[in-house]
């Protein structure tokens, strides 16, 4: 349930109207706006009575009570109409320019990884990703180098100033992760693995939440309604591709959900077209679709080798064509209303 203020009520109504829903047995989220003050009741409202619900909607200072149904709420744009903007050491992720994530698959060595992320850099592309801990089909694929990853990862970030995006995919991995991550990356496979989201809402450090390859918008949604409701509010929502009957690509890239999850949610929204399509012809026509479709930004392998990547070969473009794919993206940015 969200109780929506009205415009000039002051803080002694704000904190009567908390009082009353602490009185019934709620507890409350309040989010302040630039005009308006909107409270976030936290708890199982289903069982509240009408009658409780009437009295409040009768206070003057309330503009309106919304009785959300939906499984989520904190992520919702009924609950919060601004776009949520991330700040990442002065780069805005939800804002009006576009980012773009690029870096290959797994860190493989200090020199790989280095030199990828010079050419990202020149590229114009702003932030590295590259996996530490890789989630990998099979126990004899190759799992990553872990910390000494990361510690290739901070040494590519202390040479290029790109902030890393990587995965975490253990909750006792978190803290690790987060001396090293400025976004930490939960893969698709853990996108309902709720220890691991309620770990990452005590966290100060934004997360970048992929969409599970089967998940519903409800369920997407309500995964990051748990790192929400652990307090930390940064999160951004990846679509990277959901399992189709359809047989030539790896997955079927859902772009139809980003203008949804945008209306929907007040979160940015990126799209990943490497995992999405798991085809390096067709990652430039996915992500430009992306930036088309309202996205704000995209996450895409790219190696400077890309035949002699550990892993995801087949969906990795070349750093070359990485430097092709910004050119286009900066002018349908332009296009849209939106900047590189
Ligand atoms: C990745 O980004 O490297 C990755 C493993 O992605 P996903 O979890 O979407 O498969
Ligand atoms: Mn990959």
């Amino acid at each position: 349930m969200i109780i929506v203020m009205k415009i000039g009520a002051d803080e002694s109504q704000v904190q009567e109207t908390i009082d009353k829903i602490k009185d019934l047995g709620f507890g409350t989220h309040v989010s302040k706006g630039e005009n308006r003050t909107i409270i976030g009741v936290i708890g199982d409202v289903s069982s509240i009575d009408e009658s409780d619900v009437e009295r409040l909607r009768a206070t003057p200072y309330i503009e309106k009570i919304v009785r959300v149904t939906k499984p989520y709420k904190l992520v919702s744009r009924d609950f919060n109409k601004q776009d949520t903007v991330i700040d990442v050491d002065g780069i805005e992720i939800g804002g009006k320019k576009i980012v773009v994530m690029a870096g290959p698959c797994t860190v493989e060595s200090k020199e790989q990884i280095i030199n990828i992320a010079k050419e990202v850099k020149s590229s114009g592309a702003t932030f590295l990703r590259g996996g530490a801990f890789k989630p990998r089909t099979a126990p004899k694929d190759f799992q990553g180098l872990g910390e000494e990853g990361l510690k290739f990862l901070l040494e590519a970030k202390e040479q290029t100033g790109l902030p890393i995006v990587t995965e975490v995919m253990d909750t006792r991995d978190v803290e690790l992760v987060s001396e090293y991550a400025d976004v930490l990356q939960v893969g698709t496979r853990n996108m309902q693995n709720y220890s691991l989201l309620k770990e990452l809402g005590k966290c100060d450090k934004p997360v970048l939440l992929k969409r599970g390859m089967w998940a519903t918008l409800k369920e997407f949604l309500s995964a990051a309604e748990y790192i929400l409701a652990g307090g930390n509010k940064n999160v951004i929502l990846c679509e990277r591709g959901i399992r189709t009957f359809s047989d030539f690509t790896r997955n079927t890239l859902d772009l139809s959900i980003v203008p949804v999850l945008k209306s929907e949610s007040h979160l940015p929204v990126i799209v990943d077209p490497s995992h999405g399509t798991g085809r390096k012809d067709i990652v430039k026509p996915m992500a430009l679709a992306a930036i088309a479709c309202g996205a704000d930004g995209v996450t895409v392998e790219a190696h400077t080798d890309p035949q002699k990547a550990i892993s995801d070969a087949d969906q990795t473009i070349s750093t070359s064509d990485l430097h092709g794919l910004m050119g286009e993206a900066k002018y349908i940015s332009r296009v849209f209303g939106r900047e590189i």
